[in-house]
């Protein structure tokens, strides 16, 4: 049917030129700091807080440990309500910190948490809140500030889907308490492996410090249970290029992304995540929600056909991280009707800064070709 002209991954690095690179870690020869806070690590830092426009960035080794360490440095206790819908590290991270998840449903048009259930897991025993920015679609930010302000709550972003977006002229990374980033070689921005978090309160920023560095305060003190979680320079030096380049690979992904809504806006059954009002997207991912009456195959069928044609999709978030193996019986991932439909019907297409128009037409008369095999 299709010739197979090479695959087409769901996600492809995007990397600076070469000899940009090169240039950009040329001084590590000279002064031979490879690590723990050097000359790059502290640029990136005084860029990221520009280019997001907030007081404080630390940065991390990646994202997941940013995120642990930020429920780390805040000494919770108790429950934290999250959604189930994302990737593994946003459960983990509070697990791992010996608190207690407590799943909120999702809102089936932009997938993110579903401000009219979060009120009613709130128990004297909830600590935080921490919701996650899913596809780079931001969370009703003024409704959680406003339950957490009234429950007196932290509220930590997982905001790894959503570097660079602004929500009515603002930036992403000034709400809440604290957000996270990740800086990993999949994301829109990225330092190979990296993380940041974001965060306005400098006592915050300070116990971040001491926690990426084992806790070590000064020379001979060492007063919080740390580990090691910093950014090394030629990460940093990633980081620094990469930024240079980024408008650029947002304009690119949102050619890509109008493309497909061109391509497959008027296809029954398939379904888009709502845009949302007044923000200014980064086109992170291009999730298709399938709906098998009205499409004819399901979502698990239509992977497998775009697989034999060399395209691979991503069921992206599946499963829901409440119905893990490692949490068998832990939770009841039935009361979360929605974000378990959804995940049962999501699959992301292939997305990135150089995929080609040609591709994307290749991937989508796919899509189109299986329906009308089945009609
Ligand atoms: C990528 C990602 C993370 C983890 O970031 P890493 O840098 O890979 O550790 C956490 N949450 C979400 C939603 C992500 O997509």
């Amino acid at each position: 049917m299709f010739k197979v002209e090479g695959n087409i991954y769901v996600t492809r690095s995007s990397m600076p030129p070469i000899e940009e690179y090169i240039e950009e870690i040329q001084e590590l020869w000279d002064n031979h700091w490879l690590t723990n806070m050097g000359e790059k690590h502290c640029l990136l830092e005084e860029k990221l807080k520009d280019y997001l426009n907030v007081n404080g960035v630390s940065l991390f080794c990646n994202g997941h440990m940013a995120l642990e360490m930020t429920l780390q440095s805040m000494r919770l206790s108790g429950e934290v309500i999250t959604t189930p819908f994302t990737f593994a590290s946003t459960t983990h991270a509070i697990i791992r910190n010996g608190l207690t998840p407590v799943f909120c449903d999702i809102n089936s048009e932009n997938f993110t948490m579903d401000i009219n259930r979060l009120e009613s897991l709130i128990t004297e025993r909830t600590t935080a809140i921490v919701p996650v920015h899913v596809y780079g679609n931001l969370c009703d930010v003024e409704s959680i500030e406003q339950i957490a302000h009234k429950h007196h709550l932290k509220v930590i972003y997982d905001a790894a889907h959503a570097f660079g977006v602004k929500y009515k002229g603002r930036s992403v990374a000034s709400f809440g308490d604290a957000s996270m980033f990740s800086f990993h070689a999949t994301k829109v921005f990225h330092s190979i492996e990296g993380g940041a978090v974001c965060f306005s309160n400098e006592e915050l920023g300070l116990n971040l410090y001491r926690l990426k560095n084992f806790g070590i305060r000064d020379e001979e003190t060492i007063d919080a249970i740390g580990a090691n979680a910093k950014m090394n320079e030629f990460q940093a030096a990633m980081g620094l290029c990469n930024l240079r380049h980024l408008n650029e690979e947002i304009i690119k992904r949102k050619n890509t992304y109008e493309r497909y809504i061109e391509q497959l806006s008027d296809i029954r059954g398939l379904i888009f995540p709502k845009q949302q009002e007044y923000i200014e997207y980064n086109y992170a991912y291009f999730p298709i929600v399938i709906e098998k009456n009205a499409f004819g195959i399901s979502r698990d069928e239509l992977h497998d056909i775009l697989k034999e044609n060399g395209i691979y999709a991503r069921k992206y978030f599946y499963p829901l991280t409440s119905a893990f193996d490692c949490y068998q019986g832990l939770f009841d991932t039935y009361s979360t009707p929605i974000a378990m439909q959804i995940s049962n019907q999501i699959l992301t297409l292939p997305l990135y800064a150089d995929l080609s128009i040609e591709s994307v037409d290749r991937i989508c008369s796919v899509i189109r070709t299986t329906q009308r095999k089945v009609f």
